[in-house]
């Protein structure tokens, strides 16, 4: 798998259905490549189940629209599903949330956080908000996703002295079974069905 995976986030389900987690590509083909979880085909109106295998002929039958879906492998460009399904219950991914570049770049939906714009993840820097060097701390509610351009000019400096605002405030995730969901602001259309409004 490459390294500039698409920003395309990944609905999990439990064995109940139930919405468990929102992960990232890289996440996701890895549950489904290691057989935690299937593949959820909405493309016939219904929902297909489909193991790692299946999914792969899927792809080449229907091979990815845009690059937002997909991921190219050595021998294929892959479909990256909208929706897994666990096969375990007990595999529910709610447990707290580690604290990396990665997982910050998913918190903040790879947006920069000042001007508000999408990058891929090698266009984007964390940024603490209040400089180290002014007592800020690499903490979840003190690092925010960036662009380089206004990394660059935000400097060493607080937000304020630079002239520039934050987005939200940052805080630490909380992806628990059913909270987050509901105040997903850009599922995809597949979530549909399982996300309650
Ligand atoms: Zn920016």
């Amino acid at each position: 798998m490459s390294e500039n995976l698409p920003s395309k986030r990944v609905l999990v389900l439990n064995r109940l259905w139930q919405p468990v987690n929102i992960v990232g590509v890289r996440r996701a083909f890895s549950l489904l490549m290691q057989e935690h979880a299937q593949a959820l085909d909405t493309s016939n109106g219904g929902f297909q189940m489909l193991d790692a295998a299946q999914w792969i002929e899927f792809s080449l039958a229907n091979p990815p629209e845009s690059d937002y879906d997909a991921i190219h492998t050595v021998k294929m460009r892959m479909r990256i599903p909208s929706v897994l399904l666990l096969r375990e219950y007990d595999r529910v991914p709610n447990k707290e949330v580690k604290f990396n570049r990665r997982n910050i770049f998913e918190r903040d939906d790879h947006t920069c956080q000042y001007c508000g714009h999408h990058f891929q993840e090698r266009e984007l820097n964390l940024d603490h908000v209040i400089p180290r060097d002014q007592g800020g701390r690499t903490t979840w509610e003190n690092i925010v996703t960036s662009c380089i351009r206004c990394n660059t000019q935000k400097a060493n400096r607080m937000p304020h002295q630079a002239g520039m605002r934050l987005l939200k405030k940052p805080a630490r995730p909380k992806w628990q079974p059913f909270v987050s969901l509901a105040e997903e602001q850009d599922p995809e259309p597949d979530w549909q069905h399982f996300i309650a409004k």
